[in-house]
This record gives structure tokens, C-alpha cells and sequence, in this order.
């Protein structure tokens, strides 16, 4: 496809507000292409280079990019700047500038996507000495050859911010509507079973059910291009040959919460009730050779963590393996894990070693999907029992300790110990649960320490945007956060609350430099809010907000056509959950179900 078409239909989703209709145009781009672009295609819909758990990273500074338009078009980089200054998105400036240029290059050629693209990943791989002049000359190249239009993409492909608000789920429903017809014919049964019960509705239906199977082959295996492909090579059918896969991370399973103890035994009966340690999540993968580590976005951390890689090669004695664990800082002299903050400082990525040895990590080890095949479809305590005969436990790799129980005084008691031993809560697991990979289905449900005091929960919300400081703030210049709920059907986020107190000095400082790399000039498409703060950002990050109460509101839009609006009554920031990201915010639908249930 040419680089020229995928712009014009960029532009066109760009500008489309309906979340429906952009689910259309994202169809008909797919119905442009082939089965040896379409992957390309899907990453460039997202925005996102290669699939999310092994995405590219450019390293490309805005100054590059202002070098590389100077370059291109023999434009004082201050006049770029100042027109920066004046649209607030570099891919505007490089439209705004090309299309003043007189003279096209004597060497313009035509832009296809897969070239594009190729050239991005050859610019990726570029380090070290002299490879920012090397990837300039590559933007140059490119802008030299494109349209206005064509610049502008190009340069948000390489600032990765291609502000379309495609989500995977709308691409989703894209490729379920492209192949409906197929998938039809492959299941005529189930259509004429279904056609019974649901008359003229039946095609939605179908194309719904559809769209759940790709959804749950996504959850076991994240590359929604890869999945595109076997789509494209082999029609409805070739789901069937996508499955759990060594080194290829599962979307890990997700917990539920209700109020009390005895709501979730009633929920689950009787249940394994595990601490909830207070680290943060990695998935290991091992095959007698090579370790992986992924956090619970999917990032690869295999580098950053030695020890934890070492005490794996160590440990494990069954493999191909993947299995889930908790990792905690752990003060082994003092026999105690350290708390979060302290846990959270292992995830630089400078002097590893040194802070490998100050901040050891402990891996407490709780799940397993795959040990020579795929686990998850068996239940909990099958799993367990297949966990323990794969590795032995030394002091760097333990199993939590548990109660099984449905004695709610005595899990009671169990939750107020481990609470006195420094971790967050319990949780609270169903024995005969399958790994409800991506999804939160009342497999685990959490139990935290918050809940236990009068109507206190915690939310993770996206900060939406800021508004400045007065005072001791000033310094910072955020006083405040917008932050918001995500709307899962909509595909949007829905301001919840402006959050100003518990931001400590250290928080501000970190949050000042975090924002200020990601503002925009307007309000981003997928938000919706009650309120405008000072400076909007991208969606991207996550923090944990205690609060007394949800209360109905007009002010804000979360829940806004169920309920008519829904704020937080007292929020205060407990920590910026850099270990979460934008697809793993609190829902509407879950603040709803909590506002019901207070
Ligand atoms: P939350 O992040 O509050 O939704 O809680 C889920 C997280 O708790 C998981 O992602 C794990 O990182 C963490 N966790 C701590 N202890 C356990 C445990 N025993 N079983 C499962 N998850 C745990």
C-alpha cells in the first residue's frame, strides 16, 4: 500500500469522533491490504511498533527531529521551534512546512508503508556513537520523499503518538467485521443455532462471538499483528493455530474486589487465601537455557533483573516453563521485605548491579500456564500442585504461604497477621478456577488493607492532565491532577476527580518531569471530561487514588450516561503505580459496581 493512501486514511480516523465509524474506516484499510503488510499495518494503527510486549523503541528526541526537518527543508531550526510553539504537535509543523516547500526534491519517490516501516525498525536499531546523525539522515531521507500529509505521520511514527485513539479493541472489532463472512461459513451450525434465538439480530451476534474469540487468542498471545497475519493467510480458521507460546508473555489474569470477607466467600466458597505481597508482578519464562521477564505491561525486564534471572536457572528444574510470581525487595539480614518505594527502585535501568546487591529480589511464586504445553484451562489447584513439581524453593524463590478456608473469622485473623508483616491485604482465590488470562472474572479477588476501614478503597486512575501549583506547589507547577476512569466500551477516559492532596515533594518532582514530556496542546480524542485542567497529557500514566466515598456528580463524566456522573468524595494519591499503564485503569463499569455496592 502506498505510504500516501494510509495517510489520507489516517486523517480520516483522525477526525472521526465515533468510535463505530472508526471502526469502519480501520476496516476498510484492512480491506486495502494484503497478508504481507497487514501486520505492519495493525502496529501502525496502534501506534505502536512491533507487538506490545517487544515493541521498538526509536530513541528519538524532538531535537532530532527539528534537525531533521531543518535538514530536509532549509528551515532555521529556531523558526521550527517557533512554530512548534504555536500548533503544539510536531507532526503539524512538518505538515505545515512541506506544504510550503516550493520545489519537491529532484529524488522524491513514492512512499510504500512496508518501506516505511522497514526503515523505522533499521533507525531503531541504531546505538551509539555517531547513530543520531545516522538516524537524522534516515528522517531526512523519508521527508524528503513525502507529501505534507505523509510528514506529518512520519513524524508521529517516530514521536510513537499517532493520535488516532484506535484501541486494540476497536481493531478488534475491525477484524471480526472483515471476516465475518468467513467465520460464518466455517460455523453454519452455530449461525443457524443462534439465528433461532436471536432472528435479524443473528449477524451481530455472530460477528460479537467472533470478535470474543480473537479477543481471548489476544490474551494468550499479544500481537494483535501476528494475529492479523494468520487471519489473512487462513481465514477465521487460522485462530486455531495460535496458542500459548514460550517467550510470547500471557495478558496476565486480573483480580476482582468486593467489601468484606464474607462477600467474597459467599462469592467463592470455600478459597485459597494467599498475603497479597506488595511488590510488583513478573511473568518468568524458561526453557533450560534462556530466561524472560515480563512485568504486568507486557515490558521485558530479563536485563534488569540478574539475580531474579539467576535464582530462576537455579531453581526451576521443569521447563519449557512460564509461571507468575510477586517479586519484593527482601532485606534478608533483617529477615523482612522492604517496602514498595524501596522494591520499586529496582526497576532503573542504570547501575543494575549495584542495586541488585543493595535491593536483592525474593520471588514469591503463585501461578503456572504453561509447562511443556499450555496449563491454563486446568484448574487452580491442579496448577499448584504442577507449580511445586517444577522447582524447588531456596530463600530467593519461595511458594506464599496459605490458608484453605471458609471460616470467615479465621481468614480474618490470617488477614490481619500478614497485614502486621508489611503486605498489602490477602487474596482470595477459587480452587477450581482456570487462569482467566486478561480478564478479571472472580477467579482471585483482592482484599486490602484500605477496605477494612469504613468505606475506604483505592482506584488506579489515568492522570488525565494537570492544573498548575500556588505556594509550595509553584516550584513544581502541578497543583493538582485530572484524573479518570477508563471506559471500556467507549474506548475512552472519564474524569473522576481532581487530585490534589498526598502528592508529596518527591512525588511532584517525579510527576513535573514524567508530564512535562507528555502535554498536548488540545484534549486528547479519548477523553471526556467534566472539568478542563491547565496542561492536558497523553494517556500513559497510572496512579493509585484512596478516597472516602463515590459520590453521584455533575462535574464529572464518569458514568455519565449510566448514572449521570460520579466523583470521589476526599482523594488522596497513595503512589504513581509505574508498574500499571493506560490499558490497566480502573473501569467505569467497576466504579459503578463499587458505587453500588458502598
Ligand atoms: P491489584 O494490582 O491491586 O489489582 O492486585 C493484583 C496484583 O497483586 C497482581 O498483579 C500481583 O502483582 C499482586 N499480588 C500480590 N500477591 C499476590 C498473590 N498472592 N497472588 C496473586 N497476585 C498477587
Amino acid at each position: 500500500m502506498l505510504f500516501l493512501d494510509l495517510s489520507k486514511m489516517l486523517e480520516e480516523i483522525e477526525k472521526e469522533p465515533s468510535r463505530l465509524k472508526m471502526m469502519t474506516l480501520a476496516s476498510q484499510i484492512l480491506d486495502k491490504t494484503n497478508e504481507k503488510e497487514v501486520d505492519v499495518l495493525i502496529y501502525l494503527l496502534l501506534g505502536q511498533f512491533g507487538a506490545t510486549y517487544k515493541e521498538i523503541d526509536f530513541g528519538i528526541a524532538e531535537k532530532t527531529i527539528i534537525s531533521a526537518l531543518s535538514k530536509a527543508t532549509g528551515m532555521d531550526k529556531e523558526k521550527i521551534e517557533k512554530e512548534l510553539r504555536k500548533l503544539g504537535d510536531m507532526g503539524l509543523v512538518g505538515e505545515q512546512i512541506i506544504s510550503g516547500k516550493v520545489q519537491r526534491s529532484l529524488f522524491s519517490k513514492k512512499l510504500i508503508v512496508a518501506e516505511v516501516y522497514s526503515s523505522f525498525e533499521k533507525l531503531a536499531k541504531m546505538a551509539g556513537k555517531g547513530s543520531i546523525d545516522d538516524k537524522t539522515n534516515i528522517l531526512v531521507q523519508m521527508i524528503n520523499n513525502a507529501s505534507p500529509i505523509e510528514a506529518k505521520y512520519i513524524i508521529r511514527i517516530a514521536q510513537k503518538n499517532m493520535r488516532l485513539g484506535l484501541a486494540n479493541s476497536t481493531i478488534m472489532d475491525s477484524l471480526s467485521l472483515k471476516f465475518l463472512k468467513d467465520y460464518k461459513e466455517n460455523n453454519i451450525e452455530e449461525f443457524e443455532d443462534l439465528k433461532k434465538d436471536y432472528g435479524e439480530d443473528v449477524e451481530r451476534y455472530l460477528r460479537y462471538k467472533f470478535k470474543e474469540k480473537i479477543e481471548s487468542k489476544y490474551n494468550i498471545y499479544p500481537d494483535l499483528g501476528s494475529i492479523a497475519k494468520k487471519l489473512f493467510e487462513k481465514g477465521s480458521n487460522g485462530l486455531r493455530d495460535i496458542g500459548i507460546t514460550p517467550f510470547v508473555p500471557v495478558m496476565p489474569a486480573l483480580a476482582e474486589r468486593l467489601p468484606s470477607i464474607g462477600k467474597i466467600i459467599e462469592k467463592l466458597g470455600k478459597s485459597i487465601v494467599e498475603p497479597k505481597f506488595d511488590g510488583f508482578r513478573l511473568q518468568c519464562h524458561y526453557d533450560g537455557k534462556n530466561v524472560k521477564l515480563f512485568t504486568r505491561n507486557l515490558e521485558d525486564m530479563s536485563e534488569i533483573f540478574p539475580d531474579a534471572v539467576e535464582t530462576i536457572k537455579k531453581c526451576v528444574k521443569k521447563y519449557p516453563i512460564i509461571f507468575e510470581c510477586e517479586a519484593i525487595g527482601y532485606n534478608e539480614k533483617e529477615d523482612k521485605y522492604y517496602p514498595f518505594q524501596v522494591t520499586m527502585k529496582r526497576k532503573r535501568k542504570y547501575d543494575i548491579s549495584g542495586v541488585s546487591k543493595q535491593i536483592p529480589l525474593r520471588l514469591v511464586v503463585f501461578d503456572i500456564m504453561y509447562l511443556k504445553g499450555g496449563l491454563i484451562d486446568k484448574p487452580l489447584l491442579e496448577r499448584k500442585k504442577i507449580l511445586e513439581s517444577a522447582m524447588s524453593p531456596n530463600k530467593n524463590l519461595i511458594f506464599p504461604e496459605n490458608i484453605y478456608s471458609d471460616d470467615v473469622p479465621r481468614i480474618q485473623k490470617f488477614f490481619e497477621r500478614v497485614l502486621g508483616e508489611g503486605n498489602e491485604g490477602i487474596m482470595l482465590k477459587d480452587p477450581n478456577s482456570v487462569y482467566t488470562a486478561g480478564a478479571r472474572k472472580f477467579a482471585w479477588v483482592k482484599y486490602k488493607q484500605s477496605y477494612s476501614s469504613k468505606a475506604k478503597d483505592t482506584l488506579d486512575l489515568l492522570v488525565m492532565g494537570y492544573f498548575s501549583g500556588k505556594g509550595q506547589r509553584s516550584k513544581f507547577g502541578i497543583g493538582a491532577l485530572l484524573v479518570g476512569s477508563y471506559n471500556e466500551k467507549e474506548n475512552r477516559y472519564e474524569s473522576i476527580a481532581k487530585l490534589g492532596s498526598g502528592l508529596t515533594e518527591e512525588n511532584l518532582e517525579n510527576l513535573q518531569k514524567a508530564l512535562t514530556e507528555i502535554k498536548e496542546k488540545e484534549q486528547p480524542k479519548e477523553y471526556v471530561s467534566g472539568i478542563n485542567p491547565h496542561v492536558w497529557v497523553r494517556p500513559k500514566y497510572v496512579v493509585e487514588v484512596l478516597y472516602d466515598e463515590i459520590t453521584k456528580s455533575p462535574t464529572h463524566m464518569c458514568a455519565k450516561e449510566e448514572i449521570g456522573g460520579l466523583a470521589l468524595r476526599f482523594p488522596r494519591l497513595i503512589k504513581i503505580r509505574s508498574d500499571k499503564n493506560k490499558g490497566q485503569v480502573s473501569t467505569t463499569k467497576e466504579v459503578l459496581g463499587m458505587f453500588k455496592l458502598q
